[in-house]
């Protein structure tokens, strides 16, 4: 179970009673947090931070647990900041800064200078706000008091976000094949995404699956068949070619695990032996959270991976989408994005049927697809590019909407949505920025929580949403 440290920081000019005050209040708020988090997350509470010394060991501790995934810290009474750097020099996972009370009402008729001591947030807050900043460290802020619902909604985000993010540092992506020949967006520096992100970006020849594919035995492939009969419906007399994709997932389901990887890539240009382009293989693969990129796009594929990580739990569907054609109705414009095949099965509105048909690329077998309506509603589309001396995330507000005439010929699953703030800008604004046409869209995150992972992995962020106007995009 991953877990936040709370570190809270106080001093000892003010006697040994206001300590223990400062540790009961600590420990309150600490439960508090268990009790209505802790299914997200959980808080350990260490030692307050009195002295450098008891910040350094608190900090070590940090650095030396791997369930650990962040820091929540919290300035009960006045902390002279000065006590805090090494201890914040050591720290490299996400900070959380709680700036709150263990009081919500000011007691007028009683306050007295003994608890104006006590409780001086407003006081040590920004004392440890200016050594954070000083110090260069992103770091999220939550204010208010701390029982709340919009407070713990922070907490909440940050936790989800750090947990992300650690994820991001251990996560390795299998690449079968290179990049698809002469596609730019899917390039890019394969060592700055691994020094920066933590991914671990590693190649592998397609041949490898190929292998392990013609190993498989019946039995194996039954039990594939099954599973997929339990969750979808069969909609084709080719069960040949079914069996075929079923092999695929046990075949890159089997070889990522014994490799340590939780996301991979593939690419129609080079499936040495692969009768088929793996479609529903990887549309179900994707459905339990791996994190896929066609065409070799490795950076979509570890993206992919760690906005599911960040979704999970939530209500809603992520994960990877391409961008394809318009409605270009005026007014009413549409996009449908559905790739040649691979959309994950999370986003099935309906049962998905699967239907085996040519594709029309790639000169392999007709490949089985997963076939069905998407889920509707607020989304965001978010993408991230490699523009060479740094990272760029672009996050797009919108909305997805049901299909508005069936596409009876159009034999793949199919995602419709509208842009914000029209298609005008949202659509101008994206080009403008760089924006991929690989991406990832999730009905489950918000931009505020991709806000917060740019922030944190101080990687820049080109927002578009329903204020962003025509003056704006000419800026991206
Ligand atoms: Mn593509």
């Amino acid at each position: 179970m991953s877990k936040l440290y709370f570190i809270p920081g106080s001093q000892d000019l003010y006697g040994e009673e206001c300590l223990k005050q400062v540790a009961a209040d600590c420990k309150k708020m600490n439960d508090f947090f268990n009790e209505k988090l802790g299914d997200t997350v959980k808080f350990e509470l260490l030692p307050t931070v009195e002295t450098s010394k008891i910040c350094v060991e608190d900090m070590k501790k940090v650095m030396a647990d791997d369930d650990c995934v962040g820091v929540v810290t919290w300035m009960h009474t006045f902390s002279p900041a000065k006590m805090w750097i090494k201890g914040l020099q050591l720290l490299r996972k996400p900070l959380l800064h709680l700036h709150t009370q263990a009081n919500e009402k000011l007691p007028y008729s009683e306050i007295d200078m003994d608890f104006m001591n006590l409780n001086q947030a407003a006081h040590g807050d920004r004392e440890y706000g200016f050594i954070v900043k000083k110090l260069g460290i992103p770091h999220e802020v939550v204010a208010g008091y701390y029982e709340n619902p919009d407070f713990l909604e922070g907490v909440k985000r940050f936790a989800e976000v750090a947990k992300a993010i650690a994820y991001s540092h251990d996560l390795r992506v299998a690449t079968f094949g290179n990049n698809m020949r002469d596609v730019a967006v899917t390039d890019g520096n394969r060592l700055e995404a691994e020094i920066k992100y933590g991914w671990e970006i590693k190649y592998w020849g397609i041949g490898e699956i190929a292998d392990i594919v013609e190993k498989i035995s019946d039995e194996e492939t039954d039990k594939k068949m099954d599973e997929y009969l339990s969750k979808y419906e069969m909609d084709t007399d080719n069960t040949e070619a079914v069996r075929e994709q079923a092999k695929y997932e046990i075949a890159f389901e089997k070889f990522i695990k014994d490799n340590g990887c939780r996301a991979f890539t593939d690419t129609f240009q080079d499936l040495h032996n692969m009768k088929q382009l793996p479609g529903i293989a990887i549309q179900n693969l994707m459905a339990k959270g791996v994190g896929f990129g066609p065409e070799g796009d490795y950076k979509i594929s570890a993206f992919s991976a760690v906005l599911m990580k960040m979704a999970e739990g939530r209500k809603g569907a992520t994960g990877f989408i391409e961008d394809y054609t318009y409605d270009l109705t005026a007014g009413s414009e549409l996009e449908l994005a559905s790739h040649m095949l691979e959309v994950p099965a999370s986003f099935a509105l309906t049962k998905p049927k699967i239907q085996v048909h040519p594709l029309g690329i790639g000169g392999k077998a007709d490949p089985a697809r997963l076939v069905f309506d998407s889920v509707t509603g607020d989304g965001i589309q978010v993408t991230i590019i490699d523009l060479g001396d740094h990272f760029r995330i672009i996050c797009a507000d919108i909305e997805l909407v049901k299909v508005p005439q069936p596409m009876p010929k159009l034999p793949v699953a199919q995602i419709m949505y509208r842009h914000k703030p029209n298609f005008k800008i949202g659509t101008a604004g994206w080009c403008q920025a760089g924006g991929a046409h690989h991406s990832v869209v999730s009905t489950a995150l918000t931009k505020e929580d991709i806000i917060l992972f740019a922030h944190l992995t101080d990687t820049e962020l080109i927002i578009i949403d329903e204020n962003t106007t025509e003056a704006d995009i000419r800026k991206f």
